[in-house]
């Protein structure tokens, strides 16, 4: 069965069939300049479940995911600190990858950097300025000239007949940030003058030195790795305009080739207790926040994972808990079928992979919903409406394998930690986040002192890499 999603572009349903070959997708990865909040993972994890899903239908997929190193936040906040863009950069690149391991992600089949593909960008901008597509401005700035691209607006559903396409944007500057508003259509940066505030970022090019712009990185990486025409692209919503909308006019300007990406693929955002994530309203969250608070990766990947890319996902401390106690029940159902079946967990999650047959098992309307528009909560619920029937079949075991592949769950994982199986009481995970709070503001004698009132109420608490535990004291 193929998958289907809805295409931005087309404006509904379309099956995801690769042109050829292997399946290749493309997916606006992270700006390095700070840890990944859960907003961020939450669009790269609904990829990642994609792409687990297409290997389950039986696809080869090509996955490439950028690393931005370079644009005025990585440069700014370099700067403020002294240190050179690369290194800065590095460390929030292993920050991201080291979460994405725990997140289960898998790694994408290549993850170009924007700083070591300056020459093909160069490419591009060259190209356009060749063909009349872009200009070169007094400052050495090169602008895409969006009057000479009809088709410029395809994507976000632009109004062209009433849309004033203008050199500068509505304040009669030259545009040279990187994101801008709908009601500001304008020739966009695709190579920047260097500045004083640059620093050492800055690269030779034809029109003087200077760095790119944004949107080129997207459309020079993904045709190296994927060719000037490939199958599907993904990222947040809020990139679909003007990032995305830019990515098609340059690529489709500079080669020729129409359409540029067939498939588009847009998660909408992820709001924390019904707010907007901000600094200042204390809710945006890291990976490593919600795991000093008790939870574990797995559980916040299941949370993450649970609404319809296409809607809204609220996320909470509520959705948190849901999460704990659905992973616990597939654990239970699935430990019970495999003492049926005599198969061991470590023989059980060799058989977590793509490759079975779905058709006349329980799962199969759980995979359906899988298909139809990456209906991953309706799935979920055809999952636990099958476990009550999941036995010792074989063929049902292995399909559950499948289906644990493609959402990326790994239900055995902190199998052993027995605070997942007994609920710890508010009171005691209270004094273990004070405790954790305490050891982080390196105040040890409090941290101590939590920790024994715990023991005396009946409850270990135990370090873990980034986080904590708690389990009940054995009699
Ligand atoms: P960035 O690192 O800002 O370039 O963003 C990386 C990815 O996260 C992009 O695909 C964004 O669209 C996505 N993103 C940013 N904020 C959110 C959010 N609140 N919810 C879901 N996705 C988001
Ligand atoms: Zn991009």
């Amino acid at each position: 069965m193929n998958v289907s999603i809805h295409n931005t572009l087309t404006r509904r349903k379309d099956e995801l069939i690769p042109s050829e070959g292997a399946f290749r997708m493309y997916c606006c990865g992270p700006t390095v300049y700070g840890p990944a909040h859960i907003g961020n993972f939450r669009t790269f994890i609904v990829q990642d479940a994609l792409r687990r899903t297409l290997e389950c239908a039986g696809l080869k997929v090509k996955h490439v995911r950028n690393i931005t190193d370079v644009d005025d936040k990585t440069i700014r906040e370099s700067r403020k600190l002294g240190v050179s863009l690369k290194e800065f950069t590095k460390k929030w690149e292993d920050k991201f990858h080291e979460d994405c391991a725990k997140l289960n992600m898998l790694p994408p089949t290549i993850e170009p950097r924007a700083t070591e593909h300056i020459a093909e960008q160069l490419d591009m901008v060259s190209k356009l300025v060749g063909n009349g597509h872009a200009y070169v401005s007094s400052d050495g700035s090169v602008y895409f000239k969006i009057s000479s691209c009809p088709t410029y607006g395809k994507l976000a559903g632009l109004d062209r007949d009433n849309m004033a396409t203008q050199a500068t944007n509505s304040a009669g500057e030259a545009n040279n940030a990187d994101e801008y508003e709908r009601e500001n259509v304008s020739d966009f940066a695709l190579w920047k003058g260097r500045k004083p505030e640059d620093g050492d970022n800055f690269w030779r090019s034809p029109w003087g030195e200077g760095r790119p712009g944004w949107h080129i990185e997207c459309s020079a990486m993904s045709r190296k790795y994927l060719g000037d025409s490939f199958d599907l692209h993904g990222g947040g919503i809020d990139l679909c305009f003007p990032h995305h909308e830019n990515e098609i006019a340059q690529s489709e300007c500079a080669t020729g080739a129409v359409p540029y990406v067939k498939y588009w693929f847009h998660s909408a955002h992820l709001m924390v207790e019904g707010q907007k994530m901000s600094k200042s309203l204390g809710n945006l969250y890291t990976l490593d926040d919600l795991v000093a608070k008790g939870y574990t990766p797995a559980q916040i990947r299941y949370a993450l994972l649970s609404g319809h890319y296409r809607q809204q996902l609220n996320f909470t401390f509520k959705g948190l808990d849901d999460a704990k106690s659905a992973l616990s029940k597939m654990r239970k159902a699935a430990s019970s079928a495999l003492e049926r079946a005599n198969i061991s967990v470590a023989e059980f999650k060799k058989m977590i992979k793509p490759g079975a047959e779905f058709s006349g098992t329980i799962f199969e309307g759980a995979w359906n919903a899988m298909c139809d528009d990456f209906n991953v909560p309706r799935a979920l619920g055809e999952i636990f409406g099958a476990l009550p029937k999941l036995s010792g079949e074989k063929s049902d075991i292995s399909a559950f394998g499948s289906l644990l592949y493609a959402l990326g769950i790994d239900v055995f994982a902190g199998a052993e930690d027995s605070a997942e199986e007994v609920p710890v009481p508010d009171e005691i995970m209270d004094i273990a986040r004070k405790r954790w709070e305490a050891k982080k503001a390196k105040d040890f004698a409090s941290a101590d002192k939590l920790r024994n009132e715990a023991l005396e109420k009946g409850w270990i608490i135990l370090d873990k890499k980034d986080g904590f535990s708690v389990s009940p004291k054995k009699a």
